[in-house]
C-alpha cells in the first residue's frame, strides 16, 4: 500500500516535445509512485546552461549527422530541483511524508561495472534527471524519485536561494577535488558563472597560495573577489598569460580549473600551466577545441583531468552551505514563477548580469 500526502492526478509541467517545442502544460499527469519510488512536490528549480543548450537543440542532446540523439522526449526538463515528500512507495524505509529532499542529478542503475565499483556518477547508462522521459525532471510540480535515486535530506530552515546552490556547487567540489590542491599552488579558475563561484568559494576552504578566477565580465569577477579570490583578472582586458608568469617566477600557474566551456579558455590554461601542471575540465562546449598536442606531452608532461557531476559531495555541500562556509549570497538572483519560464531562460542566459535563476511552483 502508497503513503499518499493526496497528490492530484495531473500537474503544470514544462515539457519538452522536441528541441523546438517546449510547452508549458496545465494538466500533464502526474508521476506514478512505484513501489520504491518516492514522490515530491517541487519547491523550486535552478535552470542549467544544459537546460539552456538543450532547449537551444544543441546537437550533444539531440543528435546530428555525426552523432545519435541522447534525450527521450517527451521530457520534463531540470535537474537541480528539490522538495517535500508527498508520496512513497511501500519499500521505502529511509524516509517519510514530508521529509525535504534532493537527489543528485544521476540515477545509477547500480549493476554496471562503475556502480559497482563505487563510480556511480559515470554509471554506463547514465539515466539523469531532466533529459530524458524515463527520469522526468524538475520543472513540474511533482518528480519522481526512482529507486536508484542517490538521496540526500535537506534542512527544514535552508533558504530557497541556498538550497538551489546544493547540485551545482557538488560539482563545483568535484572539480576542484580532481586539481588535488597543496598549500604550495597557485590556482586559476577560468569562469566566475555559477559553478567557478562555487570552486572559487571551495577552494579558498583549502590551504592554498594563491587564487587566481579568470572571466570576461567584470560584475562576475567582482563576486569572486568578494568569495575569496585573491586576483581577478579580465583576459579580455589584460595580459593574463603575463600576469601569471609574473607571479610565479615565470613558470606558470600549479592548477588550471576550466569552468567556461569556450576553446579559448582551453587553450589559454594549456599556455598558463607550469610544467607538470594539472589541469581540470569540467565544462561542457558548444564547439571543438583545436590545439597543439605536444604541449601535454613533448613540452610540459601535463595532467589533463575530467570531472562530471558531483558524487558524494551532497552531504558536505549541504553542510557547509548551511553553516556559511560556502558562500551564497547573491548568486540565485533571479526566481519566476513556471508560468514565466520563458523569461526565466531568457535570464538565465546570463544577459542580464544574472548568475544562477529558477523556477518555482507557488
Ligand atoms: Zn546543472
Ligand atoms: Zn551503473
Amino acid at each position: 500500500m502508497k503513503i499518499n500526502g493526496g497528490v492530484p492526478k495531473t500537474m503544470k509541467a514544462l515539457v519538452a516535445y522536441d528541441k523546438d517545442r517546449y510547452v508549458l502544460e496545465q494538466e500533464y499527469p502526474t508521476p506514478e509512485c512505484g513501489p520504491d519510488d518516492i514522490i515530491i512536490k517541487t519547491e523550486a528549480c535552478g535552470i542549467c546552461a544544459g537546460d539552456l543548450k538543450c532547449r537551444h537543440g544543441a546537437a550533444m542532446f539531440w543528435g546530428d549527422e555525426t552523432q545519435p540523439s541522447w534525450v527521450k522526449p517527451p521530457f520534463i526538463p531540470g535537474h537541480e530541483f528539490f522538495g517535500h515528500i508527498v508520496e512513497l512507495g511501500e519499500n521505502v524505509k529511509d524516509f517519510t511524508l514530508g521529509d525535504r529532499i534532493i537527489a543528485d542529478q544521476i540515477v545509477p542503475c547500480g549493476e554496471c561495472r562503475f556502480c559497482k565499483d563505487g563510480h556511480y556518477w559515470m554509471c554506463q547508462p547514465h539515466n539523469i534527471f531532466g533529459f530524458q522521459n524515463t527520469n522526468n525532471g524538475g520543472m513540474a510540480e511533482y518528480v519522481r524519485f526512482p529507486k536508484n535515486a542517490v538521496i540526500s535530506r535537506v534542512p527544514d530552515n535552508l533558504s530557497l536561494e541556498k538550497a538551489l546552490l546544493i547540485e551545482p556547487y557538488g560539482c563545483s567540489k568535484h572539480a576542484v577535488d580532481r586539481g588535488s590542491i597543496s598549500p604550495e599552488d597557485i590556482v586559476v579558475i577560468s569562469g566566475a558563472g555559477t559553478l567557478g563561484l562555487g570552486m572559487v568559494t571551495y577552494a579558498k576552504t583549502k590551504t592554498l597560495k594563491k587564487l587566481i578566477v579568470l572571466d570576461m565580465i567584470d560584475a562576475r569577477l567582482e563576486k569572486a573577489k568578494e568569495f575569496g579570490a585573491d586576483y581577478v583578472w579580465n583576459p579580455g582586458k589584460m595580459d593574463v598569460l603575463k600576469a601569471v608568469n609574473e607571479l610565479t617566477d615565470g613558470y606558470g600557474c600549479d592548477v588550471y580549473i576550466e569552468a567556461t566551456g569556450h576553446p579559448s579558455s582551453v587553450i589559454q590554461g594549456l599556455s598558463m600551466l607550469r610544467k607538470l601542471g594539472r589541469m581540470v575540465e569540467f565544462s561542457v562546449f558548444g564547439a571543438p577545441t583545436t590545439v597543439d598536442w605536444s604541449i601535454i606531452g613533448d613540452r610540459k608532461e601535463l595532467d589533463i583531468l575530467g570531472a562530471h557531476l558531483s558524487p558524494y559531495a551532497y552531504p558536505y555541500v549541504i553542510e557547509n552551505i548551511a553553516n556559511g562556509v560556502l558562500a551564497t549570497k547573491g548568486v540565485v538572483s533571479s526566481i519566476f514563477p513556471i508560468e514565466e519560464w520563458e523569461k526565466g531562460f531568457e535570464y538565465a542566459s546570463g544577459k542580464y548580469g544574472d548568475f544562477k535563476v529558477a523556477l518555482t511552483f507557488e
